[in-house]
């Protein structure tokens, strides 16, 4: 099965797409992930992307995409499918995405929209703990570590992103409803749109995904519809 997380940030798409990720054994992409995986290195390519993220902006279009491309060329390494999360996040990137999926012959089955309401977004996003070894996410209230500061999976060392404050995270959803709310039409104009509700409890998000995995996208609309 190969997806989309769509939704701004804080719609809980990572902490949804690790989850599917141990569920079904797909591959988990996401860009968010890979950028802070180079800046990390502290090159000088590194310190180019921090300046982008750190300030909540969208990093260009061709980093992410040659990014994309080096990852979803290799098909031996996810047999069971990819999950998409972080990209594509403009329309150059929706796009530019198509192309490389005709390419490879790997289209997507469906998207997966997780609206989230601002309250919601900035509670989740202010409280949320990055682990810096494994990237786990935790949360200081909804989902605390058992013991503060460090990581249940790996005991690795807890942080807050930079790009979690306040202020930047205003920042960020400023770039998302310009640059990347357009997109949500795109994919519902190939009639690949699912939407839910990233307010909801990530355990019931997993059942509703779960669904339209094992019915796939066309069927599970349809039986949507005629129970509506
Ligand atoms: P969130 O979904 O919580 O905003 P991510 O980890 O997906 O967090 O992204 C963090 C930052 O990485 C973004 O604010 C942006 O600077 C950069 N980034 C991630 N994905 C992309 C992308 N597809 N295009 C451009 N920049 C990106
Ligand atoms: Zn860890």
């Amino acid at each position: 099965m190969n997806t989309i997380l769509l939704g701004p940030p804080g719609a809980g798409k990572g902490t949804l797409a690790a989850m599917l990720k141990d569920n079904f054994g797909v591959l988990h992409i996401s860009t968010g992930d890979l950028l802070r995986e180079e800046m990390k290195g502290g090159t000088d390519f590194g310190k180019e992307i921090k300046k982008y993220v750190d300030s909540g902006a969208l990093v260009p279009d061709e980093i992410v995409i040659k990014m994309i491309e080096n990852k979803l060329s290799h098909k031996d390494k996810s047999p069971k499918g990819y999950m998409l999360d972080g990209f594509p996040r403009t329309e150059v990137q929706a796009k530019d995405l198509d192309r490389i999926l005709k390419k490879i012959d790997r289209p997507i089955d469906f998207a997966l929209y997780m609206e989230a309401s601002l309250p919601v977004i900035l509670q989740r996003l202010t409280g949320r703990r990055v682990c810096r070894k494994c990237g786990a996410i935790s949360h200081i209230k909804n989902r605390p570590s058992k013991r503060p500061g460090i990581c249940d999976h790996c005991d690795g060392e807890l942080y807050q992103r930079p790009d979690d404050t306040e202020e930047t995270i205003l920042n960020r959803m400023q770039v998302y409803a310009e640059k990347t709310a357009p997109i949500v039409d795109y994919y519902a104009k190939q009639d690949k749109l699912e939407t839910v509700s990233g307010d909801e409890e990530t355990e019931e998000l997993l059942k509703t995904v779960t669904k339209i995995w094992n019915d796939g996208h066309q069927s599970y609309k349809a039986k949507s519809a005629e129970r509506n």
